[in-house]
């Protein structure tokens, strides 16, 4: 298994980290040629305006939707969850646009609002989540199910091949969602499915 981990800006070495822990093989994306046969995508946390810039500035971005919409299971927290959204509540910009949600940047606030709060997460339980000027999800669209959420708001979806979470589960040592989403991986391998 091979996981794509993008690697242009934010807190994408904490990803890597963990897949390793757990053995499995990462491929840093920093440029266009880094994007080859692929298992899975991570979109970490950061700062979403820089990583879409990048991307766009990169030629990144076409080459990894194109992937997205052809099924490749794509994990995103914080920005990249933003990456995703169809439609941003108090932004204009759409970036990849291929998960049917509306989000709210920055949502809970600045980053001395940031915080931890036990959040109870479909098919996995009671989890530590770590919210860092983080978004939330306002609407979901048509077969977006949702696996989490905070305090009332959504926090963590799944659409398809795409999982969207607000918080960041790879700060701490609970691994749980990164094996959820090598089970995802490992559903589309039995069904013999590569991008
Ligand atoms: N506030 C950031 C943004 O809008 C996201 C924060 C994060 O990824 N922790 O891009």
């Amino acid at each position: 298994m091979n996981i794509g981990v993008l690697c242009i800006q934010g807190a994408f070495a904490e990803h890597i980290t963990i897949f390793k822990t757990l053995g499995i093989n990462c491929t840093e994306l920093r440029k266009k040629s880094d994007i080859t046969d692929l298992d899975g995508l991570v979109l970490p946390g950061g700062e979403s305006t820089v990583q879409g810039k990048l991307l766009q500035e990169l030629d990144m971005l076409e080459p990894l939707k194109e992937k997205i919409i052809n099924g490749l299971p794509v994990f995103a927290t914080c920005a990249g969850l933003i990456l995703l959204s169809e439609e941003l509540t108090n932004d204009k910009n759409v970036y990849f646009g291929t998960l049917p949600i509306c989000t709210r940047r920055n949502a809970y606030g600045r980053q001395i609002d940031s915080f931890c709060k036990t959040t109870d997460f479909k098919g996995i339980g009671s989890f530590s989540a770590t919210f860092i000027r983080a978004p939330y999800i306002e609407k979901t669209g048509n077969g977006v199910e949702i696996l989490a959420k905070t305090d009332g708001k959504i926090t963590a979806v799944k659409y398809r091949n795409q999982l969207g979470l607000a918080f960041h589960p790879e700060l701490g040592n609970d691994f749980r969602i990164h094996k959820y989403f090598i089970d995802i991986i490992n559903e589309n391998t039995r069904n013999n499915i590569h991008y």
